[in-house]
């Protein structure tokens, strides 16, 4: 446990614009109102964004080379969440009765109901206000006609972020942050068809089970909003390490205790009473400084290998999306070699246990164990094969 965060604030931090996340560019579309408008603002940017678009358009309309599968896997577990992200699913208006509960009691409760509905680990703290998106950057998808009765009732009163570019202002006090567990095996295969199949699929549970714990929420007669991968309006990392889930690492992922580099998060906000856990600090910031593992195997060279810099206000390795994305679109797949490698990325076992246990405990043993780890398993990344059925050469 720590009193305060690990991150480092070195000045006044200031809020991110969704627009200028890698996802929200790759969708500008061109010649419309928001393209126009973004690179307006940021010309230099134009020719990097259509680059970027390559991947997304790879994945929604099957890329020359792209086979059935890979596109059935994509289209089977990236689509059918985003039918999650509308205002009505994400959002609503809570009941008029008022379920009391202590905050200690609806802090026990709520995160024995998370955990049922599969998160791994979930934790709760306050939501910085920094931390907030300060404009939208998603696409309207939901005012264009993909209404999809009768799950679309309509935009919510006080609904944040219905249009690109509005400014968001969201008054939550607490945040729900949900760690959801990958498949160490599936992810080692680094960037396939397997990776896509497994980081679709516990997103897709992530969505959902953020949906139903805000509803869930509401329903007791508190205003709450789910925050997932097809509707966010926070940033689910800093928020997450707020709540204890974890530490920023240099690889940009949080890095928890129990999985690692290895697993993807869901959030919801909420005024419900609730008792806050604490931060941790587990030593990652100074093991961070003696691994690189994740850096140096990065295919793109998107991760920082050399020092902290103040980034808006905070003091972080500061990665490259526009790498890391250009990557991807070029592999075909999404990438989770930097998750894959890092050392604390392991099988729940006793043994993994007791040397997290002695990284935690023991800052002077932090570099004979990075060591260890590139004796034991290699220095390199090397992609484990498909499963069998992913396989088509074993047919
Ligand atoms: S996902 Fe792959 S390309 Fe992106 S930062 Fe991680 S290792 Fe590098
Ligand atoms: S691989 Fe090493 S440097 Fe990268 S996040 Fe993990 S512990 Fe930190």
């Amino acid at each position: 446990m720590a009193e305060i965060p690990t991150y480092v604030i070195g000045g006044e931090i200031t809020r991110f614009d969704e627009r200028d996340t890698v996802f929200s560019r790759e969708a500008l579309v061109e010649g419309s109102p928001e393209e126009i408008e973004y690179h307006g603002r940021y010309p230099e940017k134009i020719e990097v964004d259509r680059r970027l678009a390559r991947f997304i358009v790879s994945k929604m309309e099957g890329a020359p080379g792209t086979d059935d599968v890979a596109q059935g896997i994509y289209e089977s577990q990236f689509i059918p969440s985003a039918s999650l992200a509308l205002p009505d699913m994400v959002d609503g208006v809570p009941s008029e009765r008022r379920t009391e509960w202590s905050p200690r009691e609806a802090k026990r409760k709520i995160k024995e109901f998370a955990l049922f509905l599969g998160a791994g680990d979930v934790r709760i703290g306050p939501l910085r206000k920094e931390w907030v998106y300060s404009h939208r950057g998603s696409r309207p998808f939901f005012d264009t006609g993909y209404t999809n009765p009768p799950y679309f009732k309509g935009v919510p009163d006080r609904y944040q972020g219905a249009k690109y570019g509005e400014k968001i202002e969201l008054d939550h006090k607490s945040a729900v942050s949900m760690a959801f567990p990958q498949s160490n095996e599936m992810i080692a295969t680094g960037t396939s068809r397997a990776v896509d199949l497994e980081t679709g699929n516990v997103y897709s549970r992530s969505v959902l089970a953020s949906v139903q714990l805000a509803r869930f929420i509401r329903a007791l007669g508190y205003p709450a909003r789910a925050h997932h991968l097809r509707n966010y309006c926070l940033l689910a990392v800093p928020v997450a390490v707020d709540s204890g889930i974890g530490e920023l690492a240099r690889s940009g992922y949080l890095v928890s205790r129990r999985f690692g580099a290895n697993f993807r998060l869901a959030t919801v906000t909420t005024d419900m009473p609730l008792e806050y856990d604490e931060p941790v600090d587990i030593g990652i910031q100074d093991f961070c400084e003696k691994c690189k593992k994740c850096a140096v195997n990065c295919p793109s060279g998107a991760i920082e290998k050399g020092k902290k810099t103040l980034v808006r206000g905070i003091w972080k390795w500061q990665i490259d999306p526009e790498a890391c994305l250009l990557y991807w679109g070029k592999a075909g797949y999404t990438c989770s070699i930097c998750q894959s490698v890092c050392p604390w990325t392991k099988p729940r076992t006793f043994f993994h246990r007791t040397v997290a246990t002695i990284a935690v405990k023991m800052p002077w043993m932090r570099r004979a164990l990075v060591f260890g780890d590139d004796l034991v398993y290699g220095a390199r990344f090397r992609p484990r094969p498909l499963p069998r059925w992913l396989d088509d050469s074993e047919d």
